[in-house]
């Protein structure tokens, strides 16, 4: 091939590429806006492995107040970082209380264990921010704060594997 030839399918790629890119975009936009997941992974993107048929589904409320309480906090530069806790402890606290509940049977279903996560989470979001964005909002006019991303959705029980990738 040509230089010119090959200049010309390089070209030609990166339009390709681009556009994906777009249709990706404006599809997760849409979910987004519809306020709807894919069901192999609970999000927008898909798991390994699917065919990218396995459907949608809707958020619940509290799903969605959160998303919409995460944004919040990323419109003015708030992040969770600054709250003090102690990771190793309750990791290991967590996965003890869980296993212990699932081998006694008490959780027949994740989706009501982390719908309860979601509502707690929410509401201490909700708390730490309105408890300090004025203080922020304050500070940001001094000096600029760079916003931390948040925006995976909270839930107690992950997947085994996050995956990233989408069709
Ligand atoms: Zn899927």
């Amino acid at each position: 091939m040509g230089k010119g030839a090959r200049l010309r399918e390089e070209r030609k790629l990166a339009i390709e590429n681009q556009e994906e890119m777009d249709k990706i975009t404006a599809k997760i936009e849409d979910m987004q806006a519809r306020h709807v997941v894919n069901n192999c992974s609970n999000a927008v993107y898909h798991e390994d492995g699917c065919d990218g048929n396995c459907g949608e589904h809707s958020l619940t409320q509290l799903q969605i107040e959160l998303i919409e309480e995460q944004n919040k906090w990323r419109e003015i530069g708030m992040d969770t970082l600054g709250i003090q806790v102690d990771p190793l402890h309750i990791e290991v606290a967590l996965d003890a209380l869980v296993e212990h509940l699932e081998e006694i049977g008490a959780i027949p279903d994740h989706n009501v264990l982390n719908e309860k996560f979601r509502e707690k989470m929410l509401y201490r979001l909700r708390r730490v921010r309105e408890a300090n964005q004025d203080a922020i909002m304050a500070a940001q006019s001094r000096a600029r704060i760079v916003p931390a991303g948040i925006d995976t959705m909270p839930q107690l029980v992950m997947p085994p594997q996050r995956r990233t990738r989408l069709h």
